[in-house]
């Protein structure tokens, strides 16, 4: 089943666009199966499941921070996570990112990063709010080991997924905005928004990053 919907959302997917797999409380023999199927990305949100998967998984796919990070610092902040994730798709503080910066200098890495835009404005979610992007992302850019890539948002949940399109047409304003300013060592090049409720309308705005997981792993096929 794995196997089918990860051939089918491939098959839908515009060439430029990269699937991330969203793998939060899946088996790593699930993720195996994904990555036959295709999948090159996997994104997760828990350190401790990254690191049981990535026993199993390896390097056979790139791994994608999706979590938030400063819930979890102790465990995202040490040299052995940032050693095996390829990108942090949710930077959205200068204290993180500097945190992040320090430890990847020691380990001699310099980490592409996304900054999450919190473009909902909801106070219990994470990121950046919009207005605040741009000096947050002047800031950042500065710091030589880790390295802006592009913007990433979940956006407010809604049932009809045309509702997210305004907070996906902000993102992707931004994202232009700051690509236009052309700052030095800043790259906005990845635009990760859409879940599986919402990929399509996210891609007709312009995403060029996916996260789905239930399209890709079901619903609830924990542990
Ligand atoms: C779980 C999750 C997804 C995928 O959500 P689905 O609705 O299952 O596709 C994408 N992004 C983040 C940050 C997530 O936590």
């Amino acid at each position: 089943m794995i196997k089918e919907n990860v051939r089918k959302i491939l098959n839908e997917l515009p060439e430029h666009v990269e699937l991330v797999a969203a793998a939060k409380e899946k088996k790593p023999e699930d993720i195996l199966e994904a990555i036959d199927a295709g999948v090159k990305i996997i994104g997760e949100n828990y350190v401790g499941e990254a690191k049981n998967a990535y026993k199993v998984v390896g390097n056979k796919a790139l791994w994608h921070f999706i979590g938030i990070p400063h819930k979890q610092k102790h465990d995202f902040l040490r040299k052995k996570t940032l050693e095996m994730f390829d990108m942090v798709e949710t930077i959205d503080s200068w204290e993180i990112a500097e945190s992040v910066d320090q430890k990847c200098r020691e380990i001699g890495k310099v980490m592409p990063i996304l900054i999450e835009i919190n473009s909902g404005r909801e106070p219990q979610k994470s990121g950046v709010l919009p207005e605040a992007a741009e000096a947050l992302i002047r800031k950042i850019s500065r710091l030589q080991n880790v390295k802006i890539m592009g913007l990433m948002t979940m956006g407010p949940r809604f049932g009809n997924p045309e509702e997210s399109r305004p907070y996906f047409r902000e993102t992707k304003k931004i994202f232009e905005q700051i690509k236009k300013i052309d700052l030095p060592d800043v790259e906005m090049k990845y635009l990760s928004m859409g879940m599986t409720n919402t990929y399509h309308v996210a891609l007709s705005e312009g995403a060029n990053m996916v996260r789905i997981g239930t399209k890709i792993f079901g619903e609830k096929a924990k542990c």
